[in-house]
């Protein structure tokens, strides 16, 4: 959005694909994505290259197409990408306004200037290094909510398969009863997965997406407990698939295409911004006057520990209900540095409300806003906090129109 708007951008990605958990962790389920705007606009081009098995507000998505796509997009809109590139460090000025990224690659150490910067990086790697609070899991340092590896997996009859696959135009008590029968299949060939909730999704044709692994109490920024639970996942994932393979009849054939080049975590730093969205907010529904979305997607706890996934199953829920609320323009503004905004799961919330607002429908609208807001402060000489959001919702409102109102 910031290039559409006519910024020079550079999007520096540390893995070899553009998309994060959608692609590097092959999730292929966008959820909460009944929103005007490039959410729209992603599941319309998609739909133009593959069946997309999808409802109003959730799709299914093949992570190949996926890839491809987000990269023709950049490409059209001038941002000029670079893969295999890593924010290690910062710059900041006498005034305590970030002046520079420093990255690590195979093309040694670079620095990179920017008038404004976005930490789109999940983690909030950006404004941790510039030195901004944060928060992570239920308290200072966790509990988390657990990783999961995600797998790609094929079969050659998959008619006999869906009536164990969740799909995304069905309702939740539906699902329920698919993944009870899914999980007695598990039970079938002797398997307890890590996952209470063991998924099936159907992608595509002869695609299906697997979800049956958590790995417990892990801090995203620790790399050997990361390397670690990622080595344990895949191991699992491979026990599985050979052993529902095993059961022969409507899983034979079962073939594992990939595991995840990234573990998915759900649970990283949080950059405390301007705002801070809470638990309060979505038990009241609160309405801001500055609001980029508006997510509808319940408070999504997983069980923090073994024990806890099984007594209570996969989900920790039960006793908060939200309606939907607002994350407000502030939310995706650091509070402690100048020049930097965030997108995505490292905007400033407590950890309920992350654990609503976290899914992907939500994190396109807010990498919407703040690439428009972006894109402003750039071209103005101001800082983001200085744009009325108003302005912000006039230039979205200009750039979906020019582009045919594909947006809406
Ligand atoms: C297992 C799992 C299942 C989920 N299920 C769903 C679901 O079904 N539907 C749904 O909509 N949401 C789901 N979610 C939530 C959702 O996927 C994430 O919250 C969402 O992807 C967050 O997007 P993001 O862009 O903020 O972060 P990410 O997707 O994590 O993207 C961050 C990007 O920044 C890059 N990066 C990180 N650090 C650096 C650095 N220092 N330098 C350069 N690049 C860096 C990463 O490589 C990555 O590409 C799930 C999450 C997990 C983990």
């Amino acid at each position: 959005m910031a290039a559409r708007a006519g910024s020079r951008v550079r999007l520096l990605e540390v893995h070899g694909c553009l998309g994060g958990v959608w692609t590097a962790g092959l999730l292929s389920l966008v959820l909460d994505m009944d929103k005007p705007g490039f959410n729209q606009e992603l599941k319309r081009r998609l739909a133009e290259r593959a069946p997309l098995h999808s409802s109003t507000r959730n799709y299914f998505y093949d992570p190949e197409e996926m890839k491809l796509l987000l990269e023709e997009l950049c490409v059209q809109a001038g941002v000029k990408v670079q893969l295999f590139t890593r924010v290690v460090a910062v710059q900041k000025d006498g005034f305590n306004r970030l002046t520079a990224v420093i990255t690590e690659s195979k093309a040694g150490r670079e620095a990179w200037r920017a008038r404004v910067f976005i930490d789109a990086t999940g983690d909030g790697d950006v404004g941790a290094l510039a030195g901004c609070r944060w928060e992570v899991g239920q308290a200072e340092a966790c509990p988390c909510q657990p990783m999961t590896l995600m797998a790609m997996v094929a079969i050659p009859n998959p008619a006999e398969l869906r009536k164990f696959a969740t799909s995304s135009d069905k309702n939740s008590s539906w699902q329920t009863v698919t993944r009870d029968e899914f999980r007695s299949e598990l039970g079938r060939a002797g398997i307890e997965p890590s996952y209470g909730l063991p998924s099936l999704f159907h992608v595509r044709e002869r695609l299906f997406n697997l979800m049956i692994n958590h790995e417990y109490a892990i801090l995203p920024y620790d790399a050997d407990a990361v390397t670690q639970a990622t080595m344990r996942a895949r191991a699992e994932v491979h026990r599985v698939v050979r052993g529902l393979r095993s059961l022969g009849g409507h899983w034979d054939g079962l073939q594992l295409v990939a595991t995840a080049e990234q573990i998915g975590i759900r649970d990283g730093r949080r950059i405390r911004g301007r705002y801070r969205v809470t638990r309060e907010d979505l038990v009241a529904g609160r309405r801001l006057p500055d609001a980029v979305t508006r997510p509808t997607f319940p408070v999504d706890i997983h069980a923090a520990t073994p024990e806890e996934n099984r007594i209570a199953g996969a989900t920790l829920n039960k006793d908060i209900t939200m309606k939907p609320y607002d994350i407000p323009l502030r939310a995706l503004i650091a509070a402690d540095v100048d020049g930097l905004m965030m997108a995505g799961r490292c905007i400033s919330g407590d950890f309920v409300a992350h654990a609503s607002y976290r899914v992907t429908g939500n994190a396109v609208a807010m990498g919407e806003a703040a690439g428009v807001v972006a894109a402003l402060a750039a071209t103005s000489g101001r800082l983001p906090q200085e744009i009325p959001w108003e302005e912000g919702v006039s230039l979205r409102s200009k750039l979906w129109s020019s582009a045919g109102g594909a947006g809406g």
